[in-house]
């Protein structure tokens, strides 16, 4: 790594769980494309802890990313512990003075003396603007460590509130970090979405070839998905997409962040096309799902949960001898759901699932897991499929939620 980098966190809320550390997953995207990667970051309480790991830090790295502590209140001594560690004064900036005093004014409220402690910063420092807070950032080059033989590394101290962080950090911090790099990075991350597949299969299939190529390699798993991850040059990233898709290419989702209910809702969104589910299993979580995408009131036209067998008599028209011949569980009533569900929204596309989410109401023809999936279209037949997914309830759930949304993205690519 040419500047190893690491990010110091303070926050006493932090190591309560109080406050989820959203920064690191910021930082770290906002830096990969600079060609810089967090090398460690630690999270340390209010008080001593920050001196004491700011001293072990500075050895390491060439940039520290510190947050928090900047604020009014007694707990904010990221400042003064900085100045101590490197000999620092710290003076009053009437610039920074002049800004929270027109900020105070602005609010009408009242200027306190810890306030002031705020436009106090060493003369080595630049004052990083906060558009949207009181206390300003500070960068420090290095400087040399009383005591000892090193240089501190590039110094960032940075507000605590992600609003106020954000700003700062691309409009202040990223051009001087780019000041700081030779050349522009060579390094790009590719990410690819692989459904049906587990995460050993996809090793299996892709991943020594993969290393051959001298690319970085990383799995992600959730529930019935895998994100690869490939990070390398520009030619190797293409090379590597071009095996991956070659092998496994029908599993590929997309090559980007984006969730399987995202890519179907844009499916429809981009063809003008609607549709509604039926929902027996799932409980409604495909429907939850879909409606968690911003825009899909477009292409979402109604969804019922059908649980007990009169309500799907009653609601979507399913035959009551098919529910006694079959049972509720069974491909005709699966089938019947989709298509009851169809005629009634007037939709494009209707999906329905009946399963066994267990942990009880298994047997040994349907055992526990089993679940029917139907998709109906306007104007074509009905498709139902059969899957066991052996797995506890909530998890069955979800299987059964991302195999139905993905099976709706295979059926509309289909059908164009
Ligand atoms: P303030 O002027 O608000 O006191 P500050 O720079 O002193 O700002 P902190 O006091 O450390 O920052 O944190 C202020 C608030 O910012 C916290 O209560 C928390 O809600 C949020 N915050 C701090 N650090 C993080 C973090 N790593 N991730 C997410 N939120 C954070
Ligand atoms: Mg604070």
């Amino acid at each position: 790594m040419s500047l190893p980098l690491e990010v110091l966190n303070t926050g006493t809320e932090l190591l309560l769980g109080a406050v989820l550390n959203t920064h690191l997953r910021f930082f770290a995207e906002a830096l990969f494309p600079l060609g810089l990667r967090i090398q460690r970051q630690l999270t340390v309480p209010d008080g001593p802890a920050i001196a004491d790991n700011l001293r072990d830090c500075f050895p390491r790295c060439r940039v520290l990313l510190i947050t928090g502590g900047l604020g009014p209140t007694t707990d904010d001594i990221t400042r003064e512990a900085v100045a101590e560690l490197l000999g620092l004064r710290l003076v009053h900036d009437e610039t920074i003075m002049e800004a929270i005093r027109a900020r105070f004014a602005r609010r009408n409220l009242p200027l306190s003396a810890r306030v002031e402690l705020q436009a106090l910063r060493p003369p080595e420092a630049t004052v990083l603007t906060n558009e949207h807070g009181t206390a300003p950032g500070l960068y420090l080059p290095p400087l040399p460590v009383p005591g000892s033989q090193i240089l501190s590394p590039h110094l960032f101290l940075l507000p605590g509130p992600p609003r106020e962080l954000k700003p700062m950090f691309e409009q202040s911090v990223i051009p001087i970090l780019r000041s700081l790099l030779p050349s522009d990075p060579v390094c790009e991350k590719l990410t690819l979405k692989v459904l049906g597949l587990g995460e050993s299969m996809v090793e299996e299939k892709v991943g020594a070839d993969l290393l051959a190529l001298g690319v970085e390699l990383g799995y992600c798993a959730r529930p019935g998905e895998v994100d690869v991850r490939v990070i390398g040059t520009p030619a190797q990233i293409q090379q590597a997409e071009e095996l991956i898709r070659s092998r496994i290419g029908a599993h590929v989702v997309c090559a980007d962040e984006r969730s399987i209910e995202k890519i179907l809702v844009d499916l429809l969104t981009e063809r003008s096309l609607t549709l509604a589910t039926a929902e027996s299993c799932t409980g409604g979580s495909i429907a939850h799902h879909i409606t968690n995408v911003p825009g899909s009131s477009a292409v979402f036209r109604c969804g019922w949960v059908t649980y007990a067998n009169d309500a799907k008599t009653r609601d979507l028209g399913v035959p009551e001898e098919l529910l006694q011949k079959h049972g509720a569980v069974s491909e005709p009533v699966a089938t019947a759901m989709a298509s009851g569900a169809l005629a009634r929204s007037g939709a494009d596309f209707a999906a329905a699932t009946t399963g066994i989410a267990g942990p009880g109401g298994g047997s040994p023809e349907k055992p526990v897991g089993t679940i029917f999936i139907a998709l109906a279209r306007k104007d074509g037949p009905v498709r139902c499929h059969r899957f066991q997914f052996r797995t506890e309830r909530e998890s069955f759930k979800a299987l059964a939620t991302q195999t139905t949304l993905n099976l709706l993205r295979e059926a509309i690519l289909a059908s164009d």
